[in-house]
């Protein structure tokens, strides 16, 4: 940020070369850190949020399918019908993942909505999962919400016809940027949506953003610091390696594990260990958890609380690149101190 400031990035003309510049690097660092195909287009939004809705508004004429387990899932699905869309889902209680052999998508189903990481349960779909799926249903597409497992998650773009995230998760980063990833197939199921009369939204209808990325552009004035900011962080991230930061995830992810299964008052929250997120660490907590959340917060660690329903007994635990070895190794000590101490 500081060296945005010295850069003079917050007066630059979005028009501008400069700025075509910092967008081009932002792109390419990006591509390069999850391995992004030159078949997919890579497009800047406001938020996850919003590309949820311009996904829906793009590639759904009537029916979009739901793989529902949790309250991100569920707003994808929400979206789509405040859109007018006709909506189907299967639907697994929050904690769970899916049994894919029992996945059956209705046939005139012209996407299929996939929660890789679901923040508000601690539920990560495998990779491998999401492969079946397609080879299962290679018609419709597949859009793939991966706001906080990215970088850390490792898929296969070409099997996959849009993914999005936003940088506040995983790229530590402030909001306002979200990040919508496409292929041709989206882009030309946009058009034949307008063909058919069909709205896909205004400046930020794929067609405009794809053609204004074409020059490194957007429609409107973009968040331009928060583009700037992802370089530099990709930039970051690729000198320490992206092996590297998915090996000490998963180091990481394993201790907070092993330490909350060890505690007397607490277990992971999904029960199915294969299912288990590394990057969204789910603990149900058999004392309240304001009490938990309280005592690490004195020990200088700040942990979520459950989502919705569940704030009262569990706790969350972001485990992002940001995230040290080290602050994961003092938060395990300070859980583990949970059980000997005053719980
Ligand atoms: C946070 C989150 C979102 C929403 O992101 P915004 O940037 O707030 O729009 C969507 N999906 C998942 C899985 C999330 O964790």
């Amino acid at each position: 940020m500081a060296d945005a400031l010295d850069r003079d990035i917050l007066s630059i003309s979005h028009r501008g070369e400069e700025f075509k510049s910092i967008y081009a690097e932002t792109e390419m660092n990006l591509r390069q850190l999850l391995n992004i195909p030159d078949s997919h287009h890579v497009l800047f939004l406001s938020s996850a949020t919003e590309a949820m809705e311009r996904i829906i508004q793009n590639c759904v004429g009537d029916r979009s399918h739901h793989l529902v387990n949790g309250a991100f899932a569920q707003r994808f699905q929400t979206i789509a019908r405040q859109l007018g869309k006709t909506t189907t889902t299967l639907t697994v209680p929050w904690g769970s993942g899916f049994d894919f052999d029992r996945l059956d998508v209705p046939a005139d189903s012209e996407l299929i909505a996939v929660t890789q990481n679901e923040t508000s349960t601690g539920v990560a779909l495998p990779e491998t999962a999401i492969a079946e799926v397609r080879n299962k249903y290679p018609e419709p597409l597949l859009a793939v919400d991966i706001v906080s497992s990215v970088p850390f998650v490792e898929l296969d773009y070409t099997r996959i016809d849009a993914a999005f995230f936003s940088v506040q998760k995983g790229f530590g980063l402030p909001a306002g940027l979200g990040v919508l990833i496409i292929n041709g197939r989206c882009l030309e199921k946009s058009r034949r949506l307008q063909e058919q009369g069909i709205s896909t939204g205004s400046y930020h209808c794929l067609e405009e953003l794809v053609e204004k990325a074409g020059a490194y552009q957007n429609p409107e004035t973009p968040n331009v610091l928060g583009i700037y900011l992802l370089g530099r962080v990709c930039r970051d991230l690729l000198k320490t390696g992206i092996a590297t930061i998915r090996a000490e995830t998963n180091r990481k992810a394993d201790l907070l594990y092993r330490t909350i299964s060890g505690n007397r008052s607490m277990a992971p929250f999904v029960a199915e260990a294969r299912f288990r997120s590394p990057t969204v660490i789910v603990a149900r907590t058999s004392v309240p958890s304001a009490g938990i959340i309280e005592t690490l917060a004195k020990a200088g660690f700040k942990v979520g609380a459950g989502y919705g329903k569940y704030r009262g007994d569990q706790i969350r635990i972001a485990n992002f690149p940001a995230h040290s070895p080290d602050q994961a190794a003092g938060l395990a000590a300070a859980l583990a101190d949970e059980t000997g101490g005053s719980l």
